[in-house]
């Protein structure tokens, strides 16, 4: 009898990724990618920039191009989702019915938005921003509001995904409200950091509200008009978006018994550094993984794009035998307007302020930031300066005592 196929579950970059690498190494037997999105894999980043912005065709989200799949006999099966999976079967249940055998299986099911249960959270243009499709309809939204020139658009969170399409929309001419839920945005780079965002947003036009918690959409005949918030006021909004964080699809993984990361450490699939879970047949790569990091000494899961392009390779090897342990650094990058950004490490507590250690020009927004713990670089964020990531890595990982006055002077 023929061996079961490798399969895939997911339609993100870490799955497009890893099918590639599966028949670049040499797989040459049954392969299925099963997602339940209505498209093969594709990329998200532009969902909030240039693809939201209408300055970029929907051909440059799929990482592989179109006929790759085909070409490569891989049996890719779009806008059907797995709902059930027994390990110690080697079985897979999806939703059509279908039961499909795997001799191994790669999870990359990656995340979705957390949802907001408020009154009228059910109001038509109360949107969230996942998928490409989600993505269309927000940008038609905007273009609608901006094209009577009176949109208005509220955010609800102010996390990455908020303050990119807060820029989207203000490049699009909609009026932006963004109702934070902090003193800052981007509570990930402390106070500082993300008082840089503030200023960067409130300089373009952005309405900030700081320490904003929604309490209820407000609607007419259907669709939301306004937001309402804990200390009484009323944000008056043609569309909403919520953007408050994303939850890792761990739903597959656990009617699977597999183990789950707990919570106070990130949650996610447990993986070992190879990127194979609790059972030896199943991996799981991109936003679900939480991958122990030989670096920092404890399990991360990193819902960046760079894991997704990393870690489906990666897994994918190891689903042909490799142990090679995955050790890179967590890395993301952000466009707005005209910052861009580069981040490289990781920060337990990126509220002590005193930590950081800024090289280069605050004002001009030119400059390299490095979080420091006990003199020791664990993490460094370039902003509109290009090229110096690598340098970045080397301070992190000699894990050396790096006196204040040679980051300061690191930018030149
Ligand atoms: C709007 C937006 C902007 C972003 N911008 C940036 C950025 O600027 N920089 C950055 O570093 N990162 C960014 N990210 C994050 C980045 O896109 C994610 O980290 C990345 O998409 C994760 O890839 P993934 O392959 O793990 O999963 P995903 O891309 O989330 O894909 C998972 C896929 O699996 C499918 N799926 C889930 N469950 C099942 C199931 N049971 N059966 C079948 N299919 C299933 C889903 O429908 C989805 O298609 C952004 C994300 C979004 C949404």
């Amino acid at each position: 009898m023929a061996e079961a196929p490798f399969v895939i579950v997911g339609g993100g970059l870490a799955a497009a990724h890893a099918a590639k690498t599966l028949r670049e190494e040499g797989y040459e037997r049954d392969l299925v990618v099963v997602t339940a999105e209505p498209h093969r894999p594709y990329e998200r980043p532009p969902l909030s920039k240039d693809y939201l912005r209408g300055e970029a065709e929907r051909t440059a989200l799929f990482p592989v191009e179109d006929g790759w799949y085909a070409d490569n006999s891989v049996d890719v099966r779009v806008g059907i989702g797995a709902v059930g999976l027994d390990p110690a079967a080697h079985r897979l249940a999806l939703a059509d019915g279908a039961i499909l055998d795997y001799s191994k299986l790669l999870l990359a099911t990656g995340s979705e938005p957390r949802p907001l249960s408020l009154p009228g959270s059910d109001l038509q243009g109360v949107l969230t921003l996942r998928t490409v499709d989600g993505a269309d309809l927000l940008a038609a939204t905007l273009r609608a509001s901006a094209r009577d020139g009176s949109g208005r658009i509220a955010v609800v969170g102010d996390g990455w995904i908020g303050m990119e399409v807060a820029a989207s929309a203000r490049d699009l001419g909609a009026e932006v409200t963004v109702l934070g839920g902090g003193e800052q945005p981007l509570r990930v780079l402390g106070p500082r950091m993300g008082e840089l965002f503030a200023q960067l947003h409130v300089e373009h036009g952005v309405e900030l509200r700081r320490g904003a918690e929604a309490t209820e959409f407000i609607g007419s005949q259907g669709q939301v008009t306004a937001v309402k918030t804990a200390d009484g006021a009323t944000v008056e909004a043609d569309a909403v978006l919520v953007a408050v964080g994303a939850v890792p699809n761990t739903g597959l993984a656990a009617a699977g018994g597999l183990t789950l990361r707990a919570p106070e450490l990130g949650g996610g699939v447990a993986v070992d550094v190879a990127l194979r879970t609790s059972d030896p047949d199943v991996f799981a790569a991109g936003d679900i993984a939480s991958i122990p990091s030989p670096h920092y000494g404890r399990p991360l899961r990193v819902e960046h794009w760079e894991t997704a392009l990393h870690t489906g390779p990666h897994a994918a090897k190891a689903m042909l035998g490799s142990d090679e342990p995955y050790d890179r650094l967590p890395y993301f990058f952000t466009d707005q307007y005209d910052l861009g950004m580069e981040y490289l490490g990781f920060v337990a507590e990126p509220d002590s302020a005193d930590a950081l250690v800024v090289s280069g020009s605050l004002d001009d927004r030119e400059f390299v930031a490095f979080w420091t713990d006990e003199g020791r670089v664990v993490a460094g964020m370039a902003v509109n300066t290009w090229d110096r990531m690598p340098e970045v890595e080397e301070l992190i990982r000699s894990r050396r005592d790096v006196p204040r006055g040679e980051l300061e002077a690191f930018r030149g």
